[in-house]
């Protein structure tokens, strides 16, 4: 039974590459941030504090920081990455001993639940479509009986934003953790979803129903079907975000890879460098139309076909320049055969066979093509009627201004 877990999900829907890279390609290369290094140790204080406590002893303070000081420099290492660099290691060590601190005075002597687990690993069996059955599975931070019969998850946050309620009311990694307590303990009368936002000395809540719970099964079954549809056609596209600062492939990604090939390179090499001195040239000629309204428009066309070769050559979506950045766009439109063409009457044929004809009547590519994207057919459907399909491709520049990278 092919097993997913909440950090597979997430990982396709913030980047479907980075997915290719990490998952399917299998390219280990893990490199530790300092963001997760602090919420690690933050997470090995709370395991004492409640192991200690379940078997009886009370750690003060003192001797929690103590602990947290002595396993931050034992596991530290130079490799962590610090991506916002005007912040040093000290600066994120002492985010956690703050933390800490605010979270003793909040709930010392900890007696508010009685801890069932720690770190515990749970599994959600889902039933798909078609008989297959996918397992999830993670990690609850801490599960503990608050009264009679109603649990509580809870999750330890260092993030730096503190997320509105009605984003934790949608959070889907709790609520699969919610299910999975709920069939393992199936007398449960309620299952509270709690995180402590340890930065913010903050507690949020939420809570699910049985209908919610449904849906969000449903919610997750499509999200698999949509990562088995792009691995079946090997379509992983790089979806960029803040959070490629911390991506760990820069140098694979198209997006990327140039702005990491230059972005250490001397002042003088870098404006040397055949990428930037197109982006450069092109920003030049594109911003003295906008401002003094002067056409250059061949020797602009000179330059846009270079950068598209440029791209081409090194397999490129973005070249950087010193203060803008070129897209490189290849777009691939689908058509399928006309009505006069012979292989029109075979793909008619099998659109009403499998009895989508009247959503796409009369044959219009257009409708085709959303169909194929929506989650009504098969792949077996889908493969077929791509048969048909020609692929067309147009490459295309825009600019736009640099935007704060590492
Ligand atoms: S750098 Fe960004 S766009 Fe590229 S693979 Fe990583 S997360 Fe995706």
């Amino acid at each position: 039974m092919p097993v997913y877990s909440y950090s597979r999900i997430n990982t396709f829907e913030n980047c479907p590459l980075q997915f290719k890279f990490r998952y399917v390609d299998k390219i280990k290369r893990y490199r530790e941030s300092v963001e997760a290094f602090l919420g690690s140790r933050c997470h090995d204080v709370f395991e004492k504090l409640y192991k200690d406590k379940k078997l009886g002893k009370n750690n003060s303070l003192e001797d929690l920081l103590s602990f947290y000081n002595s396993i931050w420099d034992k596991k530290w290492r130079d490799d962590i990455q610090i991506v916002k660099g005007e912040y040093k290691a000290e600066h994120y060590k002492n985010i956690g001993q703050k933390a800490i601190k605010d979270y003793y005075a909040k709930y010392h002597p900890f007696e508010q639940s009685k801890t069932i687990n720690l770190e515990k690993a749970v599994y959600v069996t889902l039933n798909g479509n078609g008989g297959q059955n996918y397992k999830f599975m993670g990690y609850i931070d801490r599960l503990s009986e608050v009264a009679d019969g109603e649990l509580e998850v809870h999750d330890y946050k260092t993030s730096g934003t503190l997320p509105e309620q009605r984003i934790l009311d949608q959070d889907k990694q709790l609520a699969l953790y919610q299910i999975a307590v709920e069939n393992s303990w199936p007398n449960s009368k309620k299952v509270h979803l709690v995180w402590h936002y340890l930065v913010f000395d903050k507690e949020m809540r939420s809570y699910r129903t049985a209908e919610q719970l449904e849906k969000l099964k449903q919610v997750f079954l499509a999200s698999i079907k949509t990562i088995e549809q792009t691995t079946e056609a090997n379509n992983f596209l790089p979806l960029e975000s803040p959070l490629c600062n911390w991506c760990d492939y820069p140098d694979l990604c198209p997006k990327r890879r140039h702005l990491f090939s230059v972005k250490d390179l001397p002042q003088n090499e870098y404006l040397k460098e055949d990428g930037v001195k197109l982006v450069n040239k092109y920003a030049e000629l594109v911003n003295d139309f906008k401002e003094k309204k002067r056409i250059h428009e061949e020797e602009k066309a000179k330059i846009e076909a270079a950068l598209i070769e440029y791209a081409k050559k090194k397999d490129l979506e973005k070249v950087i320049g010193t203060e803008f950045e070129a897209n490189i766009k290849k777009e691939k439109k689908g058509a399928f055969p006309r009505t006069n063409e012979p292989t029109r009457i075979k793909l008619d044929e099998f659109i009403k066979e499998i009895g989508i004809w009247d959503k796409v009547s009369s044959l219009s590519s257009a409708k085709l093509l959303k169909s194929l994207q929506s989650n009504g057919l098969t792949n077996e459907q889908i493969k077929k009627i791509n048969e048909f399909q020609t692929v067309e491709e147009k490459t295309s520049v825009s600019l736009s201004k640099l935007k704060d990278q590492q």
